[in-house]
């Protein structure tokens, strides 16, 4: 169960925005990332909207260049989308 990171609300699947998260899919692709899948959901509680980074290790990759690629995706991320909008990183 995911929540939002401004509020502390539980976020439901309503909240889930669709095409969001399908344009960021596509940004993805573009920036060429691999081994990462965005989630955004859109709170009603507070009006924030948060953005789930989900990133594992890919094969063959150390602990320093996972660690790094990690502080740069949550760079790009926090750019790309400034306003009122929460970053959660989460590695799996
Ligand atoms: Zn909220």
């Amino acid at each position: 169960m995911r929540e939002c990171s401004h509020c502390h609300k539980p976020l439901s699947p309503q909240e889930l925005a669709r095409e969001e998260s399908a344009g960021m899919e596509a940004e993805r692709k573009a920036l060429g990332l691999q081994g990462v899948r965005f989630l955004y959901y859109n709170c009603t509680g507070c009006g924030y909207a948060d953005i789930f980074v989900d990133i594992h290790p890919l094969e063959g990759e150390t602990h320093d260049a996972f660690r790094q690629r990690r502080r740069e995706l949550e760079t790009t991320v926090r750019q790309l989308h400034a306003d009122r909008v929460e970053v959660v990183v989460t590695e799996k």
